[in-house]
């Protein structure tokens, strides 16, 4: 089936229906991997708002939920490594199982900050989802045991990704064309 796409999107990379295809299968592989055990979904907003909304409802295992919410220093399409968190938990991590949900892991600058931060807190476990991982871009290596799509290095937005706070409600994920950037 072909989407209608958005005036300022060039060409789409990932359709809806292949997104919410993997999505279902890594539900079902992190189903698999927990079984019983109580799993925290810890998703990092904004990005992964959309994410973890679906991956939990495709997860059969006993799911809780948490958000953080962290900035990193820099311009709007380039990560710089400084991060600050905005919105930490809500509750304790210690002795829980913690998967991380990002959107997207690129230099893996936020996800370095992020895991030395939360392992700091005694969990029983810590994994990372990333439902996007660009290629040959990462300048730290992350350990990701869950990793949806490997995509070109491009900037990419849609299904919770924005530029510039736009676009994260497209369904499918895209890239943008080079005049939005321009205005
Ligand atoms: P990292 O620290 O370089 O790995 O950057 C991670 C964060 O940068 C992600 O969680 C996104 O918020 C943002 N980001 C990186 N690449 C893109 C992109 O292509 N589109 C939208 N946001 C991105």
């Amino acid at each position: 089936m072909t989407e209608d796409i958005h005036p300022d999107v060039a060409h789409t990379i990932l359709s809806t229906e292949q997104i919410q295809g993997r999505v279902a299968e890594l539900g079902d592989e992190i189903s698999r991997d927990y079984g019983d055990e109580p799993i925290l979904l810890i998703a990092v907003l904004r990005g992964a708002a959309l994410f973890v909304a679906d991956l939990a409802r495709s997860i059969s295992s006993p799911v809780e939920l948490d958000f953080m919410a962290v900035s990193s220093y820099g311009s709007s399409t380039k990560s710089s490594g400084v991060v600050r968190i905005l919105k930490d938990l809500d509750e304790g991590i210690e002795g829980r199982h913690v998967l991380v949900i990002e959107d997207i892991l690129d230099t893996g600058l936020t996800l370095k900050y992020l895991l030395k931060n939360l392992a700091s807190r005694s969990p029983k476990s810590l994994e990372v989802c990333t439902l996007l991982s660009k290629e040959g871009k990462q300048r730290v290596p992350i350990s990701c045991k869950y990793v949806g799509f490997s995509i070109p290095d491009e900037f990419v937005v849609g299904y919770g990704l924005d530029y510039a706070e736009r676009y994260r409600n497209l369904p499918y994920i895209g890239v943008l064309k080079p005049a939005v950037y321009l205005d």
